[in-house]
């Protein structure tokens, strides 16, 4: 019997992260960030100084990809090649090229193997685009967090004012519905709802009112 897995799916800034990261700890669950396996990639790619539009040269970075996560009490530590780049892997210059190497299919391919080891007892939550259709599409439980571009870049823009950065917030709305397009509009594994998925629309949802609605949701599951 494989250990139980719940995917969240949905596009960028819509609180996915926060959303798993709750869930993981009231189950006591592992945690994939399979959009940091992508970011980490993008990543070895530009230290290697790999042409991001070589998909044949990106899929042997994939395959020789040295990355650890380390968990600490509250955050992971990425470790890419004995090099701490948790920092550098939240940048939007990180997230931007991740989006266009993503598009490749062998790209996700490569990064299968290395997802579905996550997958180990007691259990997983698997945050991403293609959890639930894709990597894990026998998963037990499957939600899509889904919210409008615009309540997403108000969020983003707060949380970025809160940090003591200025930023514009049209320019934030606009590449986020750039990073939308492409997620939904790529031919393999693009941004949908999996058939058998609960869609939570946050556009007018608490981050209380989203896990009440999750947990209501996995409890009538497991
Ligand atoms: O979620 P995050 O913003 O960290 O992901 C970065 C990019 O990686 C996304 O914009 C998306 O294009 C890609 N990604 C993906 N499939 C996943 C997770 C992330 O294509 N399962």
């Amino acid at each position: 019997q494989l250990p139980v897995v719940i995917t969240v799916d949905g596009p960028s800034g819509v609180g996915k992260g926060t959303l798993c990261a709750r869930i993981a700890s009231k189950l006591g669950y592992h945690l994939l960030d399979s959009g940091a396996i992508y970011r980490v990639l993008a990543l070895a790619a530009l230290h290697h100084k790999v042409n991001i539009d070589d998909e044949d040269s990106l899929c042997l970075v994939a395959a020789h990809l040295d990355v650890r996560f380390e968990r600490t009490d509250s955050l992971v530590r990425v470790i890419l090649e004995g090099e701490n780049v948790s920092d550098e892997l939240r940048l939007e210059k990180t997230g931007e090229t991740a989006s266009k190497i993503a598009a490749f299919p062998r790209v996700r391919e490569a990064l299968l193997r290395r997802q579905r080891a996550f997958r180990q007892p007691p259990g997983l939550v698997a945050d991403g685009r293609d959890m639930g259709t894709i990597v894990f599409p026998e998963a037990r439980v499957k939600i899509f967090l889904d919210a409008s571009p615009t309540v997403r870049a108000k969020r983003r823009y707060n949380q970025l004012q809160a940090n003591g950065i200025n930023v514009n917030v049209e320019s934030l709305l606009n590449d986020i519905k750039i990073r939308d397009d492409r997620d939904r509009n790529r031919a393999v594994a693009p941004l949908v709802p999996a058939a058998d998925a609960l869609v939570i629309d946050s556009s007018n949802l608490s981050i209380e009112d989203v896990v009440t609605q999750a947990f209501a949701f996995i409890d009538s599951k497991l």
